[in-house]
């Protein structure tokens, strides 16, 4: 079959043939339909330092997976073939203290798909069934594809009560423009939005659920908040870039007693001003991944309740373009971009 291969420890990605995988037992075979392209997914690329201390050649990548099961493995009976499926891409040891009470996203022994083993940008992949999320109604393979950043992003923004409340989100890429259109259906009152990057900016305001979309580059948030009168700072804040500036902006517009969900992966060690922390009585929570699986659950609820989080999708590519699909990703200068492998 046809996978996207980090073949070598190097910069680049390699379209190869390599070998179809099978079903072992407790496991599903998933023909790939679409994949996302993650942030994750540019760094192994680019083969930066982070990529370089967690993976090692040759893995097939990409885990923002969405198929129809193939072909099951011995004793799974929670799917049927042909169902259309999304991949929770965290694999947990089902041994830890974490994982025996129930909160697997907390498991010590966390193996990713598309890092750790071979992922989705490939015509075929294999998962444990339990890592199978069956869509209990229809949907579109391309939503079904965001699952996993969309996962991310109410994972974050269901982290905190925002009915009635002020939250920042800064960062607007997909994920944080998902989650400024959760933390709108769940009731937030003013939705402030920040980045750098004007595409981005506009893809959110074309999304309809913010109240301001900030380009901090030239406008500072002190003037946004007196428009919109704004006395005691943001109750809620999501960062979602990783960026210092976001950070510090977050730490110094929050109320007091505010709480923070910081998903954004900083490149390195980030000052930080404790003191506001501190005397602002800040609640800073961090964010790996998804719930397993009440946000799955919520994910599926919100769609079928009419959440509409596919414009957020902004370039598509068979699988035979992901040079260019890559080189998009990686300029900012889009949302989401998807690779379709329903060809192959
Ligand atoms: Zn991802
Ligand atoms: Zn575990």
């Amino acid at each position: 079959m046809k996978a996207l291969v980090k073949a070598e420890a190097a910069p680049g990605l390699w379209l190869r043939d390599v070998p179809e995988p099978t079903a072992g037992p407790g496991e599903v075979l998933i023909k790939v339909l679409r994949t996302g392209i993650c942030g994750t997914d540019l760094h192994i690329r680019a083969w930066d330092a982070w990529a370089q201390g967690a993976l090692e050649p040759p893995v097939v990548i990409g885990h923002e997976i969405a198929g129809l099961v193939e072909t099951l493995g011995r004793g799974v009976d929670t799917v049927d073939v042909g169902d259309l499926v999304s991949v929770e891409g965290h694999l947990v040891c089902g041994r830890c203290r974490s994982c025996l009470g129930g909160v697997r996203q907390l498991c010590l022994n966390t193996v990713s798909v598309g890092v750790d083993r071979d992922g989705g940008f490939a015509e075929y992949v294999v998962v444990p069934a339990t890592n199978v999320w069956r869509h209990p109604q229809p949907i579109d393979p391309e939503v079904a594809a965001l699952f996993d950043p969309f996962g991310n992003a109410v994972h974050s923004a269901l982290s905190f009560r925002v009915l009635g409340e002020d939250v920042l989100i800064t960062g607007a890429g997909p994920i944080g423009i998902m989650a400024a259109s959760v933390v709108r259906h769940a009731g937030a009152r003013h939705v402030v939005i920040t980045d750098i990057s004007t595409e981005r900016l506009a893809l959110a305001t074309k999304m309809g659920a913010v109240t301001r979309a900030v380009d901090v580059s030239t406008t500072s948030l002190d003037p946004v908040m007196a428009e919109l009168g704004m006395v005691e700072g943001f109750d809620v804040g999501l960062e979602m870039s990783g960026a210092p500036a976001a950070l510090h902006t977050m730490i110094q517009t929050m109320a007091h007693g505010g709480e923070m969900a910081l998903l954004g992966l900083p490149s390195g060690e980030i000052p930080f001003d404790w003191d506001r922390v501190i005397h602002s009585m800040l609640t800073i929570k961090g964010i790996f991944g998804r719930e397993m699986f009440e946000t799955w659950y919520a994910m599926s609820v919100l769609i079928n309740a009419g959440l509409d989080i596919k414009p957020v999708i902004t370039h598509r590519f068979p699988y035979t373009e992901f040079e260019e699909a890559f080189d998009i990703a990686a300029s900012g200068h889009c949302g989401k971009v998807i690779l379709d492998w329903s060809g192959a």
